[in-house]
């Protein structure tokens, strides 16, 4: 795996350990030698997980539209930060360049960014790992919703399998990095 995005806010939360976890997840990125790909702004937990990684000399590249280049503050000291027209074509850039997708705490934004590339495993545009680092186990309420829907069957358990959850950094980056993609969904006819 040599490049990973992450989708997360462009808030710091009310807690410090939003931003403490994103520094372990900086960290282990540097370390691992995986290229961090986001959004490209110098706000939020975001800007955490980037400054961090390049603290630890990792390589970062952002992909910001000019929408945000102002009002998010586009980071001038990432390795290569790529200016795009739209946020579809942001959010198609990072696609492209990414070999996996992480979402770390954020709101409606994070879980936008994240569910089109959720999705898009399911349909086979994608066949890259996709994984919530549920740290201080803000996302509880999510997965439990995900439970709900396999249960009533509006989600079949082999995407609900694929779906990467953890708690610690190294470890979710050990699942993202022997992940195996499900196969293509299929459908039924409506009775
Ligand atoms: P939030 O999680 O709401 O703080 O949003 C996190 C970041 O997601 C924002 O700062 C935006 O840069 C980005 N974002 C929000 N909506 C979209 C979208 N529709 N497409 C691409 N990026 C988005």
């Amino acid at each position: 795996m040599k490049s990973i995005a992450v989708f997360c806010g462009s808030s710091l939360g009310a807690s410090d350990a939003y931003r403490q976890g994103a520094i372990l997840l900086g960290k282990e990125l540097a370390k691992r030698q995986i290229t961090l790909i986001y959004g490209g702004a110098s706000v939020g937990i975001m800007a955490t997980v980037a400054n961090t990684v390049l603290e630890e000399g990792g390589k970062v590249i952002g992909v910001i539209p000019t929408l945000l280049e102002e009002r998010e503050i586009a980071h001038q000291q990432l390795t290569e930060l790529i200016v795009v027209k739209t946020m579809h074509e942001r959010k198609s850039k990072m696609m492209e360049l990414a070999d996996g997708f992480i979402a770390l705490p954020g709101g409606p934004g994070t879980l936008e960014e994240f569910f089109e590339v959720f999705t898009w495993n399911q349909i086979g545009l994608l066949q890259k790992p996709c994984a919530i680092f549920n740290m201080e186990r803000y996302f509880d309420l999510l997965i439990s919703f995900f439970d709900h829907m396999q249960n009533e069957q509006f989600l079949k358990a082999q995407y609900r399998e694929a779906l990467i959850v953890d708690e610690d950094a190294a470890a979710l980056l050990d699942k993202c990095e022997s992940f195996v993609p499900p196969a293509v969904k299929t459908y039924e006819l409506s009775k």
